[in-house]
């Protein structure tokens, strides 16, 4: 586990460090809209190329199953793009980039690493909150999860953390570079004390009502705090907040939830003490492919609260 884990570190953080440097000097033009109509930037791409490439020189036989893949990049009109991640990526050739993006087609069965080279694409877009979500899974048990989040303070003066998680051994944060590591654990409240929730910050993702009436129904204990991407779960592990919320979009009611937006954050969350499952209660099953297809929502907390928050789901959902 040692090898994988010190690459797969190292994976994260190289590509943290280009993100926010390519987030600092990002540009309108500097994005495409994918056939989801979701945006996706220069900035994924070169997070997933790096963080390919990185693991295929260690451990080629393992697949990697990644959000994007580089047709988009191959159109003509696109040649922009990509010389432009070639700024960023030195000592590259444009088929060594467009190569290691299209390393993450692999399949999602047996022994494979997830990775979402840019988790909250849209927060990242606004200057806020995103990151770079890597898992480790293994016949649809998640080993290992690694969670760069640039834009999230660890020390007061300074801004960007990678939190991770290697099952068994416990969850731990550390600077960006990796180094400096420490324990972290969830919050110890409990149902009666104040329950800080995590939403999404985009209204399409999740359903904000819903979750509005549920904190409702709790009063004054209950206080929303909404980011961007897996960053929710890095905070949660920290004992920042004691519950992330996402009830399916009744608008969007074939929507099921991919495996590279929860691997890596659930366990994170598990390691450091707290409990994540869907909206019914059930465990998340990432034996389906590249979906939750046996999930619906998700309900992650620190444990002590989650049932209560169960229980609400199941009484105002329709
Ligand atoms: P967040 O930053 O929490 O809003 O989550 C970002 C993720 O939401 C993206 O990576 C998408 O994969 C995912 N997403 C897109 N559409 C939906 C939807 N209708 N319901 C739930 N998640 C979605
Ligand atoms: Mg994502």
């Amino acid at each position: 586990m040692n090898k994988i884990f010190t690459t797969a570190i190292k994976a994260v953080s190289k590509s943290a460090y280009i993100c926010k440097e390519i987030q600092a000097q990002l540009i309108k033009e500097d994005a495409l809209t994918k056939e989801d109509r979701s945006p996706v930037t220069i900035a994924d791409f070169a997070s997933q190329a790096i963080i390919c490439r990185t693991l295929k020189a260690e451990f080629p036989e393992i697949p990697i199953v990644g959000e994007e893949d580089a047709n988009s990049l191959r159109q003509k009109e696109n040649k922009i793009l990509l010389e432009k991640i070639g700024k960023f990526l030195t000592g590259w050739t444009e088929e060594e980039i467009l190569d290691a993006i299209d390393q993450g087609n692999g399949e999602a069965k047996g022994r494979f690493w997830t990775v979402d080279p840019i988790d909250g694409t849209k927060g990242f877009l606004r200057g806020e909150q995103y990151a770079v979500a890597l898992a480790l899974i293994e016949n649809g048990q998640v080993q290992m999860g690694i969670l760069g989040c640039p834009n999230l303070n660890r020390k007061q003066d300074e801004s960007g953390l990678i939190a991770y998680a290697i099952k068994g051994q416990g969850a731990f944060t550390a600077d960006m570079d990796g180094k400096n590591a420490h324990p972290v654990k969830v919050s110890q409240n409990s149902a009666d004390e104040l329950i800080r929730f995590l939403e999404s910050v985009e209204a399409a993702h999740a359903n904000h009502g819903l979750q509005g009436q549920i904190m409702d129904a709790l009063g004054e204990k209950a206080q929303s705090v909404r980011f961007d991407s897996q960053v929710k779960y890095a905070v949660l592990a920290q004992g920042i907040a004691e519950v992330y919320l996402r009830l399916p979009n009744e608008l969007k009611p074939d929507y099921r939830e991919k495996i590279w937006d929860h691997a890596a954050g659930m366990i994170i969350v598990q390691e450091a003490g707290g409990r994540v499952t869907d909206m019914f209660g059930k465990n998340l099953d990432f034996t389906q492919g590249k979906k939750l297809l046996n999930n619906r929502g998700i309900m992650v907390s620190n444990g002590l609260v989650h049932d209560e928050i169960l229980e609400l789901i199941n009484k105002f959902k329709k």
